[in-house]
């Protein structure tokens, strides 16, 4: 972001009343954390700042500070409504195209106000007035923290704050391991504790409360495990049978994909979990080294993301998708196989 950027954003934030904050749909620890992050951020700065997610969000995030206040579109649609039409500047955060905040999309391209994205995604759409967007960062939560660097502000983050920026750099690093992590993250991190982040207290949050059932249906998924050694490749299938049988909740099935990368020699991992509701079978994709997923998955599957985590969908029956992936998996010989 160029600095003559942050000047007009200083600029327009000093006239700004109402603030709107949004992310992408089915929010993760980083959209969540990076809209809270900044929502109580701009709130210590005297403005009325609204975070508005298109649906609702995993437990597992369901202690975050300020959590309590966020709006879920889907089920608030008539109290955010006004407020999306109202707002003199609306944050997008962690996705690069309107159409990743789903049924906002409509309401928010009607929308008068200043536009500020802040993503690392690849390749964002021109929907912004103001594009922050950096591929080389972890995480939109260590973005939010370079953003607030960059206003000068860094004495203004509180712990609840630190709290929310660390948790979504954690969950998009897996707990920094993943090759997003840079010695920059680290120091951010380091920062973060010292602004009052209480690192053992998050983790233990976020990873140490399963329930039984997520333990049973994380059994299931690793029954469900089929490896393509030659293509270096694993994937999991969950039927909606098998999610009832187990009383699926919204972000059980978080983290189960990369099983399929901790086995020995593979680099291609893949999940499809059904959907019979929405009649869809939703997919994740990792990948560890160069194959990229975001190609993948933009290629056959209606999705998207970074080279090494991307998702989509497919609206044919999951046995029809199995064998679509299977199909196409051979055309990527070159790429996956030693
Ligand atoms: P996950 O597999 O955890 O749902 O998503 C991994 C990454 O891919 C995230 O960065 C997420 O934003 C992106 N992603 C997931 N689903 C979709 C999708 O349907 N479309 C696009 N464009 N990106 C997706
Ligand atoms: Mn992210």
């Amino acid at each position: 972001m160029i600095e003559q950027s942050i000047l007009e954003i200083t600029s327009d934030l000093s006239k700004a009343n109402n603030i709107v904050i949004v992310p992408h749909k089915g929010p993760d620890g980083d959209a969540i954390g990076s809209s809270l992050g900044l929502y109580h951020f701009l709130k210590g700065k005297g403005h009325h700042v609204s975070v508005i997610a298109p649906n609702d969000y995993p437990d597992f995030l369901k202690w975050l500070p300020g959590q309590e206040d966020i709006l879920i579109y889907e089920k608030d649609y008539m109290i955010c409504r006004p407020l999306i039409t109202n707002a003199d500047i609306i944050f997008t955060l962690d996705f690069n195209d309107l159409h990743r905040s789903g049924d906002m999309q409509e309401p928010l391209s009607e929308a008068n106000a200043t536009f500020i994205m802040i993503d690392h995604h690849p390749d964002p759409a021109e929907y912004a007035d103001h594009i922050y967007s950096d591929v080389t960062m972890s995480s939109t939560c260590q973005m939010v923290y370079q953003f607030i660097k960059k206003l000068r502000s860094v004495k203004n983050i509180t712990p609840e704050i630190a709290t929310c920026l660390y948790t979504g750099i954690m969950t998009d690093t897996g707990s920094f391991r993943f090759r997003s992590t840079s010695s920059e993250t680290h120091r951010v991190i380091a920062d973060l504790i010292d602004k009052g982040a209480d690192n053992a207290m998050i983790h233990q949050q976020i990873y140490d409360t399963s329930s039984e059932s997520r333990l049973k249906l994380l059994g299931t998924a690793l029954q469900n495990l089929r490896v393509n050694k030659e293509l270096r490749t694993a994937y999991i299938t969950l039927s909606q049978e098998e999610l009832d049988k187990n009383n699926f909740k919204k972000g059980d099935t978080e983290g189960f994909v990369n099983y399929g990368l901790s086995l020995e020699g593979i680099i291609f991992a893949a999940i499809f979990i059904e959907h019979k509701v929405d009649g869809i079978i939703k997919i994740s994709f990792r990948s560890i080294g160069d194959f990229n997923v975001n190609e993948f998955a933009r290629a056959h599957f209606h999705g998207g993301g970074h080279v090494n985590a991307a998702g989509g969908k497919s609206d044919v029956s999951l046995e029809n998708t199995i064998i679509k992936f299977n199909t196409v998996l051979p055309e990527y010989k070159e790429k996956l196989s030693l």
